[in-house]
């Protein structure tokens, strides 16, 4: 038995691969299977080697297999001393870029202010818009850098950012360029998602039809080198499916991937357009009905689901998961990190909610932060499970089971992140 060359070892750990069952996890150089991912929902090995060769996972092998290294070349040994490692969380659906902050609207909400009166003032989304409008993206980087630091001290080494505070030409770009900064400047994977048609800007209003024009005919164009999906926020309060579905055809034809926040408030049915269109992710979706998951199964559309929306909007109608756990529709959890409703920077905290509030298992819920969180920005194979291919992004746990992972609140037991195998934290 021979194994590829690789420049590091990763031993002594106990893995939570996430990978889906008997997916084959080593194999040696003649192609015969040595490993593969084991039964339980974490994808367990509880002893095996990580080989890492140019930062991406060549094979993963029992220890017992191991040959000692012919070594061309120093080989780097990490010991992880029995420690659990996962594959680097994956934080999909964030809106971590923007300017100000809404806290003095949450303490009028909680002075009995309605938020209908709170928006007649200028609040809500639309005071995001103003204050993102007069950051400069200096300003947009360095608060967003903050936010973002929090998310990778719990393991995040993927995270999406959104535009969608601009409503403008100049602004989306700005808002894009910024987090494309973000990913040069700090060790974590940015992934951009153009989210132009967020709200209807203020110059527009009661033209929401010249607003959907504007954004496919120049936003769209002038952003599709910074992003790769377009999303748009489909609601009663914001854009009909026919405008949605607008903007989603010009997003396709400029080669772009779709993504939506459908059925939040109230249904619409976008989630299944979208899913038909070929929507990677359908998101918050609490209104979703039971017969519209056969759908997102059949086209393979994740459904993301958003616990701290849920959670600060005291929304009381629950996610759909029965009916998507039985219809085979791959769950993503994500934290929404946004000014208004949801200024959450704790994807742990989010897995855990997702449990507690939505009924996940603990299973699920970390497949929704890691393997299904890939998928959900079209990179699965490449983020969110330990196998053959992936790049070497490891979060190191000091837990005794993965499920200690989401137990505690504002408890952090990640203890170390790598990325391309390198270490970070
Ligand atoms: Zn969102």
């Amino acid at each position: 038995m021979k194994l590829a060359q690789v420049d590091q070892l990763f031993t002594g750990f106990r893995l939570a691969t996430m990978a889906l069952p008997g997916t084959v996890l080593g194999t040696d150089l003649d192609g015969t299977p040595l490993l593969s991912a084991g039964q339980s929902c974490f994808g367990e090995i509880p002893d095996a080697v990580i080989g890492v060769a140019n930062g991406r996972i060549a094979w993963i092998v029992p220890r017992s297999m191991l040959l000692e290294p012919d070594g061309q070349g120093p080989v780097e040994v990490i010991d992880g001393h029995g420690r659990w490692i996962t594959p680097g969380l994956v934080d999909c659906h964030t809106h971590l870029v923007y300017g100000g902050n809404r806290a003095n609207e949450w303490e009028s909400r909680l002075n009995g202010v309605p938020y209908a009166e709170i928006a007649r003032q200028g609040g809500g989304i639309l005071s995001s818009v103003r204050s993102t409008r007069d950051a400069s993206e200096d300003e947009l980087v360095r608060s967003a850098r903050g936010r973002l630091e929090r998310l990778m001290s719990e393991g995040v080494t993927t995270v999406e950012i959104k535009s969608g505070y601009g409503l403008d030409v100049e602004t989306e770009l700005k808002m894009l360029r910024a987090a494309r900064r973000l990913e040069a400047e700090m060790n974590v994977r940015v992934v951009t998602t153009l989210l132009a048609a967020h709200a209807v800007p203020p110059e527009f209003k009661g033209r929401t039809d010249d607003y959907v024009d504007l954004v496919c005919k120049k936003i769209i164009p002038a952003a599709k080198e910074l992003c790769t999906a377009v999303d748009a926020f489909c609601e009663s309060i914001a854009f009909d499916c026919a405008q949605t579905t607008r903007v989603f055809q010009a997003a396709i034809d400029e080669g772009l991937r779709i993504k939506v926040h459908a059925e939040q408030l109230t249904y619409t049915g976008m989630a299944v357009i979208a899913a038909e269109m070929g929507a990677l992710s359908v998101d918050h979706i609490e209104y979703l009905p039971d017969r519209d998951c056969e759908t997102l199964a059949r086209c393979g559309t994740v459904a993301t689901l958003l616990p701290g929306a849920f959670y600060c909007l005291r929304e009381t109608r629950l996610p759909p998961v029965a009916a998507l756990r039985q219809a085979g529709v791959p769950i993503a959890i994500s934290t929404d990190s946004n000014p208004g409703s949801s200024p959450v920077v704790s994807l742990l905290l989010m897995g855990n909610m997702a449990c507690n509030l939505f009924g996940l298992t603990c299973g699920e819920a970390l497949a929704g932060m890691t393997r299904n969180a890939a998928m959900a920005l079209g990179l699965q194979g490449e983020v969110g499970t330990l196998q053959p291919g992936c790049v070497a992004d490891l979060a190191v746990w000091n837990v005794g089971s993965p499920p200690e992972i989401l137990y505690g609140i504002g408890h952090n037991p990640c203890v170390a992140v790598y990325k391309n195998g390198k270490r970070t934290l």
